[in-house]
């Protein structure tokens, strides 16, 4: 059985304050790291004193973006190296925000799933269709070259360690979430590549989610889905008391 990953997305939201008000409240509330792997993703300044905060507890703590370089002349961009020296665990890569707005490629994508890996931290890797590409029913091959793209040279062993989140853009902060069927539908596809390239043992590792919309109210049934293994969500993660139902939701 694969364990569900319930990883919230501050994106760009919350003060200093806020964020601690937020760790305080959660840190001791979310279940064992046994039952359901609970994660915060939050802006760079805050990480530091979040993982620091969060030690000994079953919250850990992600970036929500990073460079695939170690170091060097790139002004405005935080290495893998930093965050590994944080002590941060995860790291979302690709999401559609980044991809759209900042112009992310697929290759850049898979440089920094690389690089995660070398430095040791596991990689959220988002794809997704926009509202056009589900119209011309273009979903699938749209994802399944997203997917491709990012796992790209990886060995069997990183493969299985991926997370992928899929994320249909026009499900993104609308309130409009795809159906659990059409959530599900995308997520066996997603498993299938997977199962092409790797395997199925690697496939039936590598855990999916969901992202879009996700909320206490249609957690449950999203997350009962056959292939799917969490959620990656926004908005309903910025307060403390829907990310714990979103977290218990996902035991
Ligand atoms: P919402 O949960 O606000 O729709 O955002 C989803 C998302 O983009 C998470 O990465």
């Amino acid at each position: 059985m694969r364990k569900q990953v319930i990883a919230g997305n501050w994106k760009m939201n919350k003060v200093h304050t806020e964020a601690e008000d937020f760790i305080q409240t959660t840190k001791n509330e979310v279940p064992s790291s046994d039952q359901v792997e609970s994660v915060v993703c939050a802006p760079f300044p805050f990480l530091q004193k979040l993982v620091e905060e969060t030690k000994g507890t079953s919250l850990k703590i992600g970036a929500q973006n990073m460079h695939f370089e170690e170091s060097g002349a790139f002004t405005g961009e935080v290495s893998p190296v930093m965050l590994k020296e944080l002590g941060v665990s995860y790291v979302v890569l690709g999401h559609s925000e980044r991809r759209e707005i900042f112009k992310e490629t697929d290759e850049e994508v898979n440089k920094k799933v690389h690089a995660a890996f070398k430095h040791g931290l596991t990689p959220i890797v988002c794809v997704g269709e926009s509202l056009e590409q589900r119209e011309a029913d273009k979903t699938m091959d749209h994802v399944e070259a997203q997917v491709k793209n990012a796992l790209e040279g990886l060995n069997d062993e990183q493969a299985a360690q991926v997370i992928i989140a899929y994320e249909p853009i026009w499900a993104i902060g609308t309130g409009r979430t795809a159906t659990s069927e059409q959530a599900n539908e995308v997520c066996t596809h997603i498993r299938r590549v997977i199962i092409d390239f790797y395997g199925s043992e690697v496939a039936e590792a590598v855990r999916i989610q969901y992202g879009g919309s996700v909320k206490p109210a249609n957690a449950d049934e999203l997350l009962s889905q056959s292939d799917i293994d969490g959620a990656l969500v926004g908005g309903a993660s910025l307060e403390a008391d829907s990310f714990l139902k979103l977290v218990e939701a996902g035991k």
